[in-house]
C-alpha cells in the first residue's frame, strides 16, 4: 500500500517530427501539442539533423503567449511554476494548446527535426531542505549566492532565507533552476525568535517590547499569509521568553542545529502539547550562519512531501504535516501510514473500522533504536539494524496520535541522538 502511495505518476512523452524544406528558410514554424491538467514540468529536447548546414532556433509558447525563447543557444529547455531554464518564464503551467516554436534560420536541402516533449504530472514527492539559515543580509559572512551554492553543494533541494528582522534578502535572491528558495524572516526579539515563511514582507516592524507587540506582529504575519514557527523555544541563550503558553503556534522548531539538550527540551515540550490534543507540526533547521565545524547546511534536514516544488507547494505540505526531520540530507527517511492515511493526516475511525495497523517505512538507517510515541507516551522501543525496514504496529484506538523517532550514534557528536523524527499521524473517532 505504501509503495503505491509513493509511486509517482508516469510521465507523458511525445515525439514530434518535422521536415523543413529549404523554401521555408526564414520562417517560424509552430509544432502544437496539448498540455493536460496538473502538469508540474514540461521539458523540450530539439534534435536537428546535420547541424553543420542547418540552424534551427527554439522557443515555447503557451495558451496565453510566448513562454520564452532560447534561439540557437540551447537544445533542451524546461518550464515549471517554480523555476525554468533562463530565458523562459517562471509561471503556472496552464493546460491547453501549447507549441514548440522553431525558427528555420538556415536550411540546406531538407532539414529533419525531431522534438521530444516530456510532461511530468504533479504528484506528491519528498523534497529535502533546510528551513533556517542566515546570509550577509543579517549576521552571516556569506552572500546570497554563497548561501545558495553552499546549499546546493550540501544536496539540498530547497532553503528558506531567515535573516534576522530584515526582508532585503527576499527581494535580492536570484531564482534558481535547481533550488527552491522560500522567502522568510526570523523575527528576532530580545526575548525569543520566530520564523515567518512564504511572504517577502510579512510584518511592517519587528520592534516588540511587550507580549502584545509580539501578538500584533504575529497576527500581522498571519494576515499576510505567512506560516509562523516558534524557533529553538528552549535554547539556553534565546529561548521563547514571552510565555510560550500565551501563544498558539502551529509550528515549532524542535531540532535546531546539531542535536543538543535544548532540542531535547523542545521535543519533550512538543510531545506534551500533542498529548494535550494540540495539532502542532514539528520542523527543523540548521540555523547556519558562517563557517562552523558543527553547524552544517541540512543539519538537520526537513523532508516535506509536496505536490508542487514551489514555495507555496512546500508550505501547503508543511501545513498538512507532511514533514519529517532527518539528521542530514543523506540521513534516514521515514514514512507512516494507517490504511490510506499518512503522516499529518487524521484517521477517522468508528466501531466498524476493525483493527488498525501503523505501518512505518524506514530507509537508509545506520542502525539503533526506533521509538514509537503516542498520546500515551513512549509506546514501543526496539533495536533496529542498519538498512531499510518496513514495520507494523497494532494501533490502540484510545490514542489520538502516533509518531516515530529513530535514534542512533551521532558520529560527529559521539553521542546517542535522534537520526529522524516524524510528525504524527492523528486519530479521531468519527461521529456516526
Ligand atoms: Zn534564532
Ligand atoms: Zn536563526
Amino acid at each position: 500500500m505504501m509503495n503505491e502511495k509513493l509511486k509517482v505518476n508516469d510521465k507523458v512523452s511525445l515525439g514530434l517530427t518535422e521536415h523543413i524544406p529549404e523554401e521555408k528558410q526564414g520562417e517560424y514554424i509552430t509544432l502544437p501539442f496539448d498540455v493536460p491538467e496538473s502538469i508540474e514540468e514540461i521539458t523540450v529536447h530539439l534534435m536537428v539533423e546535420n547541424e553543420d548546414e542547418n540552424t534551427i532556433d527554439l522557443g515555447l509558447e503557451g495558451p496565453n503567449g510566448m513562454k520564452g525563447w532560447s534561439g540557437g543557444a540551447r537544445r533542451s529547455i524546461f518550464v515549471r511554476e517554480d523555476r525554468a531554464t533562463p530565458g523562459y518564464l517562471i509561471e503556472e503551467i496552464t493546460p491547453g494548446n501549447w507549441g514548440v516554436v522553431l525558427n528555420a534560420y538556415e536550411v540546406t536541402g531538407i532539414c529533419n527535426v525531431e522534438v521530444k516533449i516530456e510532461m511530468q504530472p504533479k504528484a506528491p514527492q519528498w523534497i529535502k531542505g533546510d528551513l533556517h539559515m542566515h546570509s550577509n543580509h543579517s549576521d552571516s559572512p556569506y552572500s546570497l549566492s554563497e548561501v545558495i551554492d553552499n546549499a546546493k553543494e550540501a544536496g539540498l533541494e530547497y532553503i528558506a532565507l531567515t535573516d534576522h528582522n530584515t526582508f532585503s534578502q527576499n527581494y535580492a535572491f536570484e531564482p534558481q533552476e535547481d533550488l527552491v528558495i522560500i522567502p522568510a524572516v526570523e523575527l528576532t526579539t530580545n526575548r525569543g525568535h520566530s520564523n515567518f515563511y512564504g511572504v517577502n514582507k510579512p510584518f511592517s516592524d519587528f520592534r516588540c517590547q511587550t507580549v502584545d507587540d509580539v501578538k500584533r506582529v504575529i497576527a500581522e504575519g498571519e494576515e499576510n499569509g505567512a506560516l509562523i514557527s516558534v524557533n529553538h523555544p528552549h535554547c539556553d541563550h534565546c529561548w521563547w521568553d514571552w510565555g510560550i503558553e500565551a501563544f498558539d503556534f502551529d509550528f515549532v522548531e524542535i531540532w535546531n542545529g546539531p542535536w543538543r539538550e535544548r532540542n531535547l527540551r523542545a521535543l519533550n515540550w512538543w510531545q506534551e502539547q500533542l498529548t494535550q490534543g494540540k495539532r502542532m507540526i514539528a520542523l527543523g533547521g540548521s540555523d547556519k550562519h558562517g563557517p562552523d565545524e558543527w553547524i552544517r547546511y541540512g543539519g538537520p534536514t526537513t523532508f516535506i512531501k509536496a505536490s508542487t516544488h514551489s514555495p507555496e507547494g512546500i508550505l501547503d505540505a508543511i501545513k498538512l504535516g507532511k514533514v519529517f526531520i532527518s539528521s542530514s540530507p543523506e540521513g534516514p527517511t521515514l514514512d507512516l501510514a494507517i490504511n490510506d492515511y499518512e503522516m499529518g493526516d487524521t484517521v477517522a475511525f468508528n466501531e466498524n473500522s476493525g483493527e488498525l495497523k501503523l505501518e512505518v517505512s524506514i530507509k537508509n538507517f545506520q542502525g539503533g533504536t526506533i521509538k514509537v510515541y503516542s498520546s500515551n507516551g513512549l509506546t514501543v522501543e526496539d533495536k533496529l539494524n542498519d538498512g531499510d525496514h518496513h514495520l507494523t504496529y497494532q494501533v490502540d484506538l484510545s490514542n489520538h496520535f502516533y509518531r516515530v523517532e529513530l535514534w542512533g550514534e551521532d558520529k560527529q557528536l559521539q553521542h546517542f541522538a535522534p537520526q529522524a523524527i516524524s510528525n504524527p499521524i492523528f486519530l479521531k473517532k468519527a461521529r456516526d
